[in-house]
This record gives structure tokens, sequence and C-alpha cells, in this order.
């Protein structure tokens, strides 16, 4: 036997963003421990917006597990969903219990965001700002990514590998500062569980060089010429990439439209000062889709119609504070309205 350090993690209640939390406990297993083999556990939902103090008690249960490369000795991650305490009742705050999901439906998701620090993009002068957007996309050179960022996102990529978590780039993205990640899952709860513990393995990592990420959509406003950060969500069905068809994507994209509100619902806040129809989006009120089109809400690659309408689309309206739980649900929620013949 062997002491397993166990870092329980799950969202807590703060809207309209929830935020990881996480605490650790210590229990012995012979080998790396099955989702099986864990306990639930509790904690004080009084200081995380998910119960008040006379009742305090929230459960955890565990759904996902994963190796913990980021400390010493063995370590697992586990990820949690919140319930009341009859461990029936899913906690209101858990937005993944009730979601569609469907292991055929396969999910990329495409995360940026801002590393931050002293409350400016990493890499800004204080009182100023660096040269315009320009060389920052995919660029290289200490100009244009300084000294520290490029170690941070390979330190990452690697906790993610060693995690089991399906990390498949990186790429330094159009403003100082801004970089992005794609993680590919199968099926909405297991992408959505490995996005948001890849986002917990970055947020932790960055403690220790003393930059902070800023997930916002906007975290410069709207008004000056600097990116926001979106997490594209491209998807596919079995149906989609096996079938597929014009008519097929036609009756999938005026699904899209219809419930486009309800989309844009669970899409990330404050998105409206991200889809302005500017910066390579299409306006919060509006849907289209276009091929090869940055500048469309869906766009569909070049593949996607050289192979007669089957592949992936993408999504590109979420955005980086978005919670990949409720993402996921929706996409396949929508697509589960189109009939397949
Ligand atoms: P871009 O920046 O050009 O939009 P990326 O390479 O960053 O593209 O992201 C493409 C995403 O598409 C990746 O996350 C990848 O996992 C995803 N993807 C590729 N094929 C599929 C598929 N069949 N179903 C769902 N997602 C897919
Ligand atoms: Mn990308
Ligand atoms: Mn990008
Ligand atoms: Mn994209």
């Amino acid at each position: 036997m062997a002491k397993y350090k166990l870092e329980y993690l799950w969202l807590d209640g703060y809207t309209p963003v929830a935020n990881l939390r996480g605490k650790t406990q210590i229990k012995e297993f012979s080998s790396f421990p099955k989702l099986e083999e864990l306990d639930w556990w509790g904690f004080d939902g009084s200081s995380t917006r998910q119960a008040e103090g006379k009742s305090s008690d929230c459960m955890l249960k565990p759904v996902a597990v994963f190796p913990d490369a980021g400390r010493k000795g063995n370590c697992a991650i586990v990820m949690c969903e919140v319930y009341m305490p009859d461990k029936k009742t899913p906690h209101p705050s858990n937005t993944r219990a009730g979601i569609a999901d469907d292991p055929g439906t396969w999910f990329g998701f495409e995360q940026e965001y801002f590393f931050w620090k002293d409350g400016l993009p990493l890499g800004f002068p204080t009182g100023g700002y660096p040269a315009p957007q320009g060389p920052y996309y995919t660029g290289v050179g200490y100009n244009n990514v300084g000294n520290l960022a490029r170690e941070i996102v390979d330190e990452h990529l690697d906790l993610c590998l060693a995690a089991g978590i399906n990390h498949e780039g990186i790429n330094a993205e159009v403003a100082k500062g801004q970089w992005e990640f794609q993680i590919f899952g199968k099926g909405s709860k297991k992408a959505a569980d490995e996005m948001w513990v890849a986002r917990y393995l970055l947020a932790r990592l960055c403690e220790k060089y003393c930059v902070d990420i800023n997930w916002h959509c906007k975290p410069l406003g709207m008004e000056l010429d600097w990116n926001g950060s979106g997490m594209h969500a491209n998807f596919s069905t079995t149906h989609m990439r096996e079938v597929g068809g014009e008519p097929y994507f036609k009756a999938l994209m005026a699904a899209f439209d219809k419930h486009k509100e309800e989309h844009i619902a669970v899409y990330g806040p404050d998105n409206h000062l991200r889809l302005t129809g500017l910066h390579e989006t299409q306006s919060i009120d509006k849907f289209n889709y276009g091929l090869a089109d940055r500048g469309a809400s869906v766009r569909v690659p070049h593949s996607f119609v050289n192979n007669g309408y089957k592949g992936y689309l993408e999504d590109r309206r979420p955005n980086s504070q978005g919670d990949p739980y409720a993402i996921a649900g929706r996409i396949v929620k929508t697509i589960q309205t189109v009939p397949t013949k």
C-alpha cells in the first residue's frame, strides 16, 4: 500500500462564472486509484456560495480521476460534481449532472487566455502599451513573447499529458500576453472534464511564477484594438463524420440559428464585449456560417465541404470564461433536435 495525495476539485457557486476549488485528502491504495475506489467527500458550502452557514454541508461525488505530476509523490486529481447532503440531488451549481451527452459527439475546445501580472497582460509596459497586434500570433523572440510564457505553456502541456488529458496543441495568440491551448475529447462530459482540469493545472502552475490567468473574454475592454479571448468549440457527431451531406448541414445550421439565444446564454459572460463583428467575430445578436470565415458564428472548414459536407464544424462564439459542460451540453441538445433521416 502507498499513500496518495488526492486533490478533490469542484466548481463553486459564484455567478456568472464558477471558480475551481480544491482540497487534499490522503489515502492508501495498492496502485493508482480507479474512479470506483474513490469515496464521496464533503465541504463547507457556506464558504463557496453553495449553502447557508446553518446547514453548510455539500457533497463531492468523484466523476473523473487524473494522475497529478505537478506534486511530489503519488498524486491524483479527482474531478467532482457537487450534490446536496442527500447525495441524490445535484446541487443547483452542478452544471455537469444534467447535460446532454453522447460519446459519438466529439469536441475540440480552443482555450484562449491572457497571462496577467500586476493588473496587465504579461509583457505590457506599465503606463503604456506594447507595439500593436501583428507579430504576436504564433510569434517567436523575446520582443514578441517575453522570457516566461513559453516556459509556462510547455510545463502546462507536460502536466496535461502526464494527466492523460487530450491536450492537442499550443499557440501564442494575437494580443501580447495571450495564448491558446486545445483539448479534444469524445463526449460532452469527458471533453469538459478535461478542460476544467487543464484550466486548474494552468492556474496552479502559474502560482510559482507570480502570474495569474485572466480568463475574461475582453480583459482590455472593447474600445481598444486588442483581441478578446474565445473558447471556440469544434464539434462533430457520428452522423456528421460518416453521413453528412448538404441538406443535413443546412438543417443543422437552421437549428443553431433558431436556438441562438439559448447558445449565447451559456457561451460565457460579457460576450457582447467580444462578439462585436470585429476582431474575427460575428456580432452577438446575429447567427451565420461561412466557409473558412473567421468573422462568422460558425466556421465551416474547407475540408468539410470538400468531403461532401462531412466532418466537424467550429462554433466560434463560446468565450474563454464559458463553462464547457454547459457549452457542450447545449450543442448536443441543439443537434438532437435535427432528424438524421
Ligand atoms: P483554428 O485555430 O484554426 O481554429 P485549432 O487547430 O486551434 O484551429 O483547433 C482545431 C480544433 O478542432 C482542435 O481542438 C481539434 O481537436 C478539433 N477537431 C479536429 N477534428 C475534429 C472532429 N472531427 N470533431 C471535433 N473536433 C475536432
Ligand atoms: Mn486555434
Ligand atoms: Mn485562437
Ligand atoms: Mn478556432
